[in-house]
C-alpha cells in the first residue's frame, strides 16, 4: 500500500530501495514486514544518536508538549540556549538558524555577498567552490555545487560561482589574484562527491590566502559537522578558524534544522531585515539539537574516532576493497569488480544498510555505533565481497 501510494502521489524525484522502514532502536531498524537491518546510513548522517535515543526523545517530546513553534517575532529559550552552546563549543560568535543544509548554505552565500558589498561595492562578486563538491539543491547552492550532472536542467543559475580542483593551491592563488573573489566555500571531507579529504597543507594555505585578501573562508560542515569525523567540527582536525561554518544533517538528531555560524569578521554583517526564515530555529528542533550536543562529550568523540579506525582497519582486510578514505565515521571505499550500487544491494539482502557516494560505497553509521555492530557490518561485507 505504501509503495502504491508513494508511486501514485509523490513526485518522482527519488529512486528508493524497496523497503518501508517501520521503527528503530540505536543502530538497528526494522521494516514493515519485521525484517531487521543493521543501519550504516543513519538517514544520511542525520540520526546522530541513532534511532529513538531516550534523551533525545525525551527532550523533543517535552518541548513539543510545551511550545512547538513561536515564529521569529518572539524570543525563544531553546533557540537562544542552542546558539550559545554552538558558539561556546566552536569559537564562533553568532548563529542564524535555518531548516536544512541548502538553506544554511544560501544564508552563507547571502552573508558573503553582503560582506563584500559593504566593503568593496560590486568589485567582488565571485564565490569559489571545489570540483566534486555538494552544497545543496536550491538554484544558488546548485550553482555552488561543482558537479556538472547537477547542472543539466535548471539554467539559468545564480551567476559568479566558479569551481576549482580540490587540493590545488596554485589554481586557487591564480584565480584569487584577479581580485574579484568574496568567499571560498569548501567541504573538508567531500561527502556526496566521493569522500575526498582535503590535505592540511591545502586547507592551511586556503586560510592564509583568505586572511591576506579579506576573503571569507566558509566551511560547509553540513555532513562533516556535529561529531561525524570524531571532532565536534571537522575544522578542528585542521586547527582552522573559518569565518563561516554551515551545519545541518546531524545537528537535530533527526529533526530539520540548519545553522550558519559566523566568526568575528562577519558576525555583524547581517542586520534586521537582511535575512529570515519562518521555521528557522524551531523550538522542537532546537531541543533535539541540544540533546545531541549534550551527548557529544569528549569520550563520545573519542569513541567515534576509535570506531572509525576499527572500521577502516577491518575494511582494509576485505577482498577487493581499495581507496579507503574519510575521517571518523564518514568513510568511503571502492570495490574491485563491483559498483557501489551492487554492493549496497547485496548488503541490504543480508540485512546491512549502506550508502553510495559517486564511485564509492559510503558508511555513515550513527555516532553511537558499537564495536559489536562494526564487526557485524564487516562480517556482512566480507560475505558480500567474497567471490562465490
Ligand atoms: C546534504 C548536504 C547539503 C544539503 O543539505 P540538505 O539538508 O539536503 O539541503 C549541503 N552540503 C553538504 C556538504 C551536504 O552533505
Amino acid at each position: 500500500m505504501t509503495l502504491h501510494n508513494d508511486h501514485s502521489y509523490i513526485a518522482g524525484t527519488y529512486a528508493r530501495y524497496p523497503v518501508v522502514l517501520s521503527h528503530g532502536r540505536g543502530c538497528e531498524v526494522w521494516d514493515d514486514a519485521g525484517q531487521r537491518y543493521l543501519d550504516f546510513t543513519s538517514g544520511i548522517g542525520v540520526n546522530s544518536l541513532g534511532w529513538a535515543h531516550p534523551l533525545w526523545q525525551q527532550a523533543v517530546s517535552e518541548q513539543a508538549g510545551r511550545l512547538q513553534h513561536t515564529s521569529n517575532l518572539f524570543y525563544s529559550a531553546p533557540m537562544a540556549t542552542l546558539a550559545k552552546t554552538l558558539c561556546q563549543s566552536t569559537g564562533m560568535q553568532k548563529v542564524f538558524f535555518a531548516n536544512s543544509g541548502a538553506e544554511a548554505n544560501e544564508g552563507a552565500i547571502k552573508l558573503a555577498r553582503k560582506y563584500a558589498r559593504d566593503r568593496y561595492g560590486d568589485q567582488r562578486p565571485t564565490i569559489i567552490t571545489l570540483l566534486q563538491s555538494f552544497h545543496g539543491r536550491t538554484i544558488s547552492t546548485l550553482a555552488a555545487t561543482g558537479q556538472a550532472h547537477f547542472h543539466q536542467h535548471f539554467h539559468p543559475f545564480t551567476p559568479c560561482f566558479e569551481h576549482l580542483p580540490a587540493n590545488d593551491m596554485d589554481a586557487l592563488c591564480a584565480r584569487v589574484s584577479r581580485g574579484d573573489v568574496s568567499a571560498i566555500l569548501v567541504e573538508l571531507v567531500q561527502g556526496e562527491g566521493g569522500l575526498t579529504v582535503l590535505s592540511s597543507e591545502y586547507v592551511q594555505g586556503v586560510q592564509a590566502l583568505c586572511r591576506a585578501h579579506d576573503i571569507l573562508l566558509m566551511v560547509d560542515e553540513v555532513q562533516t559537522g556535529i561529531g561525524r569525523t570524531g571532532r565536534l567540527l571537522a575544522s578542528q582536525h585542521y586547527d582552522l578558524q573559518p569565518d563561516v561554518i554551515t551545519l545541518a544533517k546531524g545537528l537535530g538528531g533527526g529533526l530539520p534544522i540548519g545553522a550558519v555560524l559566523m566568526g568575528q569578521r562577519c558576525a555583524q554583517t547581517l542586520g534586521v531585515g537582511d535575512h529570515g526564515s519562518t521555521f528557522g530555529g524551531n523550538p522542537v528542533c532546537c531541543a533535539g539539537a541540544l540533546a545531541v550536543l549534550n551527548a557529544l562529550d569528549e569520550p563520545t568523540l573519542a569513541h567515534v574516532r576509535s570506531m572509525g579506525e576499527r572500521l577502516q582497519a577491518g575494511l582494509a582486510t576485505l577482498p577487493g576493497v581499495h581507496d579507503i578514505s574519510g575521517l571518523g565515521l564518514m568513510i568511503g571505499f571502492c570495490v574491485q569488480g563491483m559498483t557501489p550500487a551492487q554492493v549496497v544491494h547485496k548488503a541490504m539482502q543480508q540485512g546491512l544498510l549502506l550508502l553510495t557516494a559517486k564511485h564509492k560505497v559510503r558508511l555513515l553509521p550513527a555516532l553511537v555505533v558499537n564495536a559489536t555492530q562494526v564487526d557485524e557490518a564487516l562480517t556482512v561485507l566480507e560475505n558480500v565481497l567474497t567471490p562465490s
